[in-house]
C-alpha cells in the first residue's frame, strides 16, 4: 500500500492535525481478547479471523484496507454494546451495508458492523401513510419487492439497489437515474433509530428548532451536545452555508448542512436527514422510517441522437423543459462499444450510423396516450423533422435552436428496455479490462448545473487530452441533474499515473468550484474525494464540518477520515507501487486476455453484483451466495481472497488446504460469473488453476481421481451391468461410499446400461443415408449419455434423423470435462487431444459435431481452448454444437413433424450453456414445435457435475437446488425439461421423477420411424 501523503492536507497545516484524533494504534490491539470480549457481550457473530478481515478490506472502490474485525449484530442492542465497548477503548467503528461504495467509504481500519446479515427485517409497511419502517441492513430491492403489491416504492434508485441497503443509501445519500423527480435519499428519511458514538441509542427525526434549543447543552449528554452544536451551526453559520453550498440537487459532498439550514427557516428540522451522506461518520443507523412514492402507472422513453457529445449536453437544458423523469447521456465511446458487441447488436441496430452521442429521455405517464403526448412534444421540439406517433399539442415548449438530428420513441416495455440497454451497454466492456490500466472511479462523479454542462464537458475533455488520458474515457451521465460519470484509464501501480490522478482531480475540483458544482453528485466522498472538500467548501465550512463531526463523535471513532478527515486519495490504493503479484506457480491453462491469469485475478472491481438477486444479476451468478449469504461465498469474496493470497496480503499460499477448503471449495464452477459479472470474472477457471497446482504439489484425493476418471469407471460399470447396478443398490452401499470416498449417502449413483449408446448405434443402420443428407453429424456420446442415459442419445439420433441429418457416432466418449472440473488439467488436455484427433478430420470433411450433454458441448466449444491450442482444436470448437443449438442455428427443427404429447413445459437450462449464451436455443425450438414454454431465469441446479455428490457439499447443493425447485413450483407448466444430466439428477433426487419412468412421455421405445416428440430432444423431460 502506498503511503503517499497528498496535497490537500499539506497546504493547510492546521488541518493536518485532527481536532480529536483517534488514538487507536492497530498494532497494539489484543485481537483474541477483543474477540472474546465482544463475543461475550453480543448475540450476533464476531469474526476477527484473517479471511473475514480481508473479505471486508475492499468495497467497489480502488482502495483496500484491512479492518480490525467484523461483527454481525443481531439487534440495536448488539450495535450499542459493540459501540460502547469500542468507544471505551478508542477503537474505530465502521457500519457497512452491501459494500458497494465507489469512493472507499465502506472500508476502514476499524471494527466493521455488517448489518446485512441479521438486521434486514422490514418492520412495518403503512400503505395509507406511504411509509415503511425497516432495519438498516434491508436491501433496497427487497423493500421494493415487498412494496410492489401496494404499488409503492422507495424512490431513490441507485443502480446497485439489488444489493445495497437502506443504511448504505442513507450513508451515501444515494439516488439514481430518476433524481429529477425524486431527489436523493434524504428527502425520504423521516426518522432513524441510531446508536451514537458513545453507545447511546436515540431516535432522530423531526424536531422544532425551539425544542432543539431546549435540548441543546454543551455540557450535557452526547445527544444534548449534538443538539447544541447543531443550533450553533444554524445560528452562526447559516448564511455561509447558504452562500457556499452549490445550488444543486445533486450534491453529496460534505455534510447535509444546506438541507438543515433550509429546514430551520421553516421552524422545524429533521435531524435524521443530517445523517444522509454522512458516510457512517456521525452515527450508526439501526432502523429507519422512510416515506414512499407511488409506482408510476407507465413510462415512455425517447432517444435523441446527436453529431457530438457537446451537442447532446447543450440540448439537456431544453430537454429539461419537458419535465422528464430521467435524462441520460450516452457518448461515442459507449455507442461504439455497443456497436462492436454481439450481445448488444439488437439495441445498437437502432442507432443511426452517424450518431456520436445520444440522450435517453424517460417520462412517467398516467397511461400510454399520456406517454405518447410527452414524447411527441419532446421530439417536435428537439428534433422537429422526426415523425411522432401522436401529433404534438400546440402548447408545448418549442425552442428555435435544435441540436439532435433524429429521435425515436418507445412505449412498450420491451422497447423501452432496449433503449435502456444502450445506456448500460458499454460499461461492462470498460470494466472488463485485465490490463494494469483500469477505469477507476475518482472523478467519476462530479456535477455542475446542467446549463454549464457544455463548457464543463469541453474543458474536461481538453484536460484529459492534455494529460493524454482521453482514449476510452467514456462520458456517461445522469445529464438531467448535471452529474457526469467519467472514468479515465489509470494504472495506480505506476507513480506517474497516481500523480496524474491527483492533478486531474485537483483541476476538476477547480472547474467544479468555478461552475458552482460538486465533486460528488452521487457516489460520496470516501477516500477518493474527502481531500477535495476543503477546496470545494473553503476553510471555514471545512471547519464547520469538523465541528459537527466532533460533536457527534468526540473521539473521531466512527469511520474516521471520511468527509472532513485526513484521507488522501492516493493512500491505501488496492494497487500501488508496493503491490507485487506472485501466484507461486505458472498457469497451466491458456489465458488469452491481457496480463493472463494475473489479469483475471485482479479483475474484480468489487461492485457486489454477485450479491444481487436472481432477477437482477442475469440469473446464474452467484448461486453459492444466494444459498449461504456469506461474503466468502460470493465471486467477489473469492476473487478478493485469491488476489490477496497471490499478492502477499494474506499469508496463505492459495494451494494450501485451508485456502482451498475455505475459499475455493464452495465455488461450484457454474461459470455464472463468467456470464453475469460485468467484468467477466471467471472464477471457475481460476479455481481450476489452483486445483491443478494443488494436485501437482500434494497429490489428489481418491474421490477426485474417481470423478475425474469417471469415463473409465462407467465403461467398467456398463460392462458389468446389471451386477454393478445391483451392488450399488445394496442398502449399505450409501454408507460405505460416504465413509470410504466421501460420496453423499443420500445421493443415488448413476446406473449403467449394458447396451451403451454406441452399441445400439452400431446395431442399426443410419436412417438418413449420407448421400441424401444436406448435413452430416458426428454425435459425441459423452460418458453419461453413452453408459448411463443412452435413451438421451437415442432421442438425439431420432431427432437429428427426423430433421434429415445423416448421423454417425464418435468412438471417444470422454470430453475431458470430468478431469477439468476436478482440476486435472494435464489429463483433460490429453483427452481433448485424443478427441480432436478423432473429430478434426471429420470437421475438415464437412461434418458437424453435436454433443447431447450441455456441459460436454461447452467443453468442446470453449474449455478445450483453455487446455489446447492450435487450428485443430479451434476447428472442432467452431463446429461443435449442443443438440438444440444445432437444430436452432440451422433451423433444422422446421423439417420435423413433431408429436406433442403435452402443451406446456417449464425449461431449466444448464448453467454452462448459459455462461456461453447458448441457452436460448432450446426454448426457440420447443416453441416452434408448438409448446408453451416457461423458460426459468434459473442458475445452477446445485449439482454442478459431481459437487452435489460430495458428502460435505450435499447440504449446500440442496440449498442451491431449492432456489430452482421454488421457481419450478411457481410455474403452471405441465412438464419440467432440463437438458443437463446433473440437473435432472438433482431434480429426481428431490421429488421430480425422470421421464424414463413415464413411458408415454419418454418415448423409451424409441421407434425411429415414429415422429419424435420435441421433449425427447431434451429427452429428459420430467413430469411434475
Ligand atoms: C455498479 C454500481 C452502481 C452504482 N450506482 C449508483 C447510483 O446509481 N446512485 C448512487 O447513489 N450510488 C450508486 N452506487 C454507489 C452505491 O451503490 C450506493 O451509494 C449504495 O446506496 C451504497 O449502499 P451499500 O449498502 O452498498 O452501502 P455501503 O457501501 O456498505 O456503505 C455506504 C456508506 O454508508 C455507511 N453506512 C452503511 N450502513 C450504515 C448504517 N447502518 N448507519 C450509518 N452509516 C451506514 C457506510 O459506513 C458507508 O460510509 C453504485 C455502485 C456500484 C458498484
Ligand atoms: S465478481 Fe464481478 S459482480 Fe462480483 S463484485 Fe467482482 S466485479 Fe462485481
Ligand atoms: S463459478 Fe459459479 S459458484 Fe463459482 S464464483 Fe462463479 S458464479 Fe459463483
Amino acid at each position: 500500500m502506498t503511503t503517499n501523503s497528498t496535497t490537500a492536507f499539506e497546504e493547510g497545516d492546521d488541518t493536518a492535525d485532527h481536532k480529536s484524533p483517534s488514538d487507536f494504534v492497530p498494532d497494539e490491539i489484543d485481537r483474541p481478547a477483543l474477540v472474546e470480549d465482544i463475543r461475550d457481550r453480543v448475540a450476533g457473530d464476531v469474526r476477527f479471523d484473517t479471511y473475514t478481515r480481508q473479505l471486508y478490506a475492499t468495497d467497489a472502490s480502488a482502495y483496500e484496507i484491512t479492518p480490525i474485525g467484523v461483527v454481525f449484530p443481531k439487534s440495536t442492542d448488539d450495535v450499542a454494546t459493540t459501540v460502547t465497548y469500542c468507544a471505551d477503548r478508542g477503537i474505530p467503528l465502521l457500519p457497512r451495508g452491501g459494500g458497494t461504495s465507489l469512493a472507499g467509504q465502506a472500508i476502514n481500519e476499524a471494527v466493521v458492523l455488517d448489518l446485512t446479515r441479521y438486521m434486514d427485517d422490514i418492520v412495518a409497511i403503512n400503505p395509507e401513510e406511504q411509509r415503511a419502517r425497516v432495519e438498516a441492513g434491508t436491501v433496497l430491492g427487497d423493500l421494493n419487492e415487498a412494496l410492489s403489491p401496494h404499488d409503492l416504492k422507495f424512490a431513490p434508485d441507485p443502480a446497485a439497489g439489488d444489493r445495497s441497503v437502506i443504511g448504505g443509501a442513507i450513508g451515501n445519500n444515494s439516488t439514481g437515474a430518476h433524481s429529477l423527480v425524486y431527489g436523493k435519499t434524504d428527502v425520504y428519511v423521516e426518522e432513524c433509530e441510531v446508536v451514537l458514538a458513545d453507545g447511546t441509542v436515540v431516535t432522530l427525526g423531526e424536531i422544532s428548532v425551539e425544542k432543539l434549543r431546549l435540548s441543546a447543552d454543551f455540557d450535557g449528554s452526547l445527544f444534548e451536545q449534538v443538539c447544541a452544536e447543531i443550533v450553533r451551526i444554524i445560528d452562526e453559520k447559516g448564511d455561509e452555508i447558504r452562500d457556499r453550498f452549490p445550488e444543486m440537487k445533486r450534491n453529496v459532498s460534505g455534510y447535509n448542512l444546506d438541507v438543515l439550514v433550509k429546514e430551520a427557516e421553516t421552524g422545524t428540522v429533521n435531524l435524521a436527514r443530517l445523517l444522509a451522506g454522512s458516510e457512517g461518520t456521525l452515527a450508526i443507523v439501526t432502523e429507519a422510517e422512510v416515506s414512499l412514492e407511488p409506482v408510476p402507472t407507465t413510462k415512455a422513453v425517447s432517444l435523441l441522437f446527436y453529431d457530438s457529445v457537446l451537442d447532446a449536453v447543450t440540448d439537456v437544458q431544453y430537454v429539461l423543459e419537458h419535465d422528464p423523469a430521467a435524462v441520460e447521456l450516452i457518448d461515442d465511446v459507449l455507442l461504439g462499444l455497443a456497436r462492436e458487441t454481439t450481445e448488444f447488436e439488437e439495441a445498437a441496430s437502432i442507432v443511426p450510423n452517424e450518431a456520436e452521442a445520444g440522450l435517453l429521455v424517460e417520462f412517467y405517464a398516467d397511461d400510454t396516450d399520456h406517454g405518447r403526448e410527452q414524447t411527441a412534444a419532446l421530439l417536435a421540439d428537439r428534433t422537429p423533422k422526426t415523425a411522432t406517433e401522436l401529433p404534438p399539442s400546440d402548447d408545448q415548449p418549442i425552442n428555435s435552436e435544435t441540436f439532435a438530428f433524429t429521435g425515436l420513441e418507445a412505449h412498450v416495455a420491451d422497447e423501452r428496455a432496449m433503449f435502456w440497454t444502450l445506456r448500460k451497454a458499454g460499461l461492462p466492456i470498460l470494466l472488463s479490462r485485465t490490463s494494469d490500466e483500469k477505469h477507476i472511479s475518482f472523478i467519476e462523479d462530479c456535477a455542475v448545473p446542467p446549463e454549464h454542462l457544455p463548457e464543463f464537458v469541453e474543458r474536461f475533455q481538453s484536460l484529459l487530452t492534455e494529460k493524454n488520458r482521453d482514449a476510452d474515457a467514456a462520458f456517461y451521465a445522469h445529464a438531467g441533474p448535471g452529474v457526469l460519470h467519467v472514468r479515465p484509464l489509470i494504472n495506480t501501480k505506476a507513480t506517474a499515473d497516481r500523480e496524474d490522478m491527483v492533478a486531474i482531480a485537483d483541476a476538476v475540483t477547480d472547474m467544479v468550484v468555478e461552475f458552482d458544482g460538486s465533486v460528488s453528485g452521487e457516489h460520496g466522498d470516501g477516500r477518493a474525494r474527502t481531500q477535495w472538500n476543503r477546496k470545494l467548501y473553503g476553510n471555514d465550512l471545512w471547519e464547520v464540518f469538523r465541528d459537527l463531526k466532533s460533536a457527534f463523535d468526540p473521539k473521531w471513532l466512527l469511520n474516521p477520515g471520511n468527509v472532513c478527515g485526513d484521507h488522501a486519495m492516493t493512500e491505501h490504493l488496492r494497487y500501488d507501487e508496493g503491490y507485487e503479484f506472485d501466484a507461486g506457480f505458472e498457469p497451466s491453462l491458456n489465458w488469452k486476455n491481457k496480463n493472463g491469469m494475473q489479469g483475471m485475478v485482479e479483475l474484480c472491481h468489487g461492485c457486489g453484483g454477485c450479491r444481487g438477486s436472481q432477477e437482477t444479476t442475469g440469473g446464474v451468478m452467484c448461486p453459492t451466495y444466494r444459498a449461504a449469504e456469506e461474503e466468502i461465498t460470493t465471486t467477489r469474496g473469492r476473487a478478493n481472497l485469491l488476489r490477496q493470497a497471490m499478492s502477499g496480503d494474506l499469508p496463505d499460499d492459495p494451494t494450501d488446504d485451508e485456502f482451498a477448503e475455505d475459499v475455493l471449495d464452495l465455488c461450484i464452477g457454474c461459470k455464472g460469473c463468467k456470464r453475469d459479472c460485468p467484468s467477466g470474472v471467471d472464477m471457475a477457471k481460476l479455481k481450476t488453476e489452483v486445483m491443478h497446482e494443488r494436485h501437482e504439489k500434494y497429490g489428489a484425493s481418491l474421490r477426485d481421481k474417481i470423478f475425474a476418471n469417471f469415463d473409465t469407471l462407467a465403461m467398467i460399470g456398463s460392462a458389468l451391468a446389471p451386477v454393478s447396478n445391483l451392488v450399488q443398490s445394496l442398502p449399505a452401499m450409501g454408507t460405505v461410499s460416504q465413509k470410504t470416498v466421501g460420496i453423499a449417502s443420500e445421493r443415488s449413483l448413476p446406473k449403467f446400461h449394458r447396451e451403451t449408446l454406441q452399441d445400439w448405434f452400431d446395431e442399426c443402420k443410419p436412417l438418413v443415408p449420407k448421400s441424401e443428407a444436406e448435413r452430416k453429424v458426428v454425435l459425441f456420446a459423452d460418458t453419461y449419455t453413452n453408459y448411463s442415459h443412452p435413451e438421451v442419445g437415442k432421442a438425439a439420433v431420432r431427432v437429428l434423423e427426423a430433421a434429415g441429418v445423416h448421423v454417425d457416432i464418435a468412438t471417444e466418449t470422454d470430453s475431458g470435462r470430468p478431469a477439468l472440473s476436478k482440476g486435472f488439467v494435464d489429463s483433460a488436455r490429453e483427452t481433448v487431444k485424443r478427441d480432436v484427433k478423432e473429430l478434426e478430420p471429420r470437421v475438415r470433411d464437412g461434418w458437424d459435431i453435436v454433443v447431447a450433454e450441455p456441459s460436454d458441448a461447452v467443453m468442446f466449444q470453449s474449455d478445450a481452448l483453455d487446455v489446447c491450442s492450435g487450428d485443430e482444436v479451434e476447428a472442432v470448437a467452431a463446429n461443435a454444437y449442443g443438440l438444440c443449438e444445432y437444430l436452432d442455428t440451422f433451423r433444422l427443427d422446421e423439417n420435423v413433424d413433431w408429436n406433442t404429447p403435452v402443451e406446456s413445459l417449464v425449461y431449466h437450462g444448464h448453467c454452462h450453456q448459459k455462461a456461453e449464451k447458448k441457452d436460448h436455443h432450446a426454448v426457440g425450438v420447443l416453441r416452434r414445435a408448438g409448446y408453451t414454454v416457461d423458460p426459468l431465469d434459473s442458475g445452477c441446479c446445485g449439482m454442478a457435475g459431481t459437487f452435489g455428490y460430495e458428502a460435505e457439499h450435499y447440504s449446500l447443493s440442496k440449498a442451491i437446488g431449492k432456489i430452482l425447485f421454488d421457481q419450478i413450483d411457481e410455474s403452471d407448466a405441465e412438464v419440467v425439461t432440463a437438458p443437463g444430466t446433473s440437473c435432472r439428477t438433482q431434480l429426481a433426487d428431490s421429488r421430480i421423477q425422470p421421464v424414463s419412468s413415464n413411458s408415454s412421455l419418454a418415448g423409451t421405445s424409441l421407434d425411429r420411424d415414429e415422429p419424435p416428440t420435441p421433449i425427447e430432444l431434451l429427452a429428459y423431460a420430467l413430469p411434475r
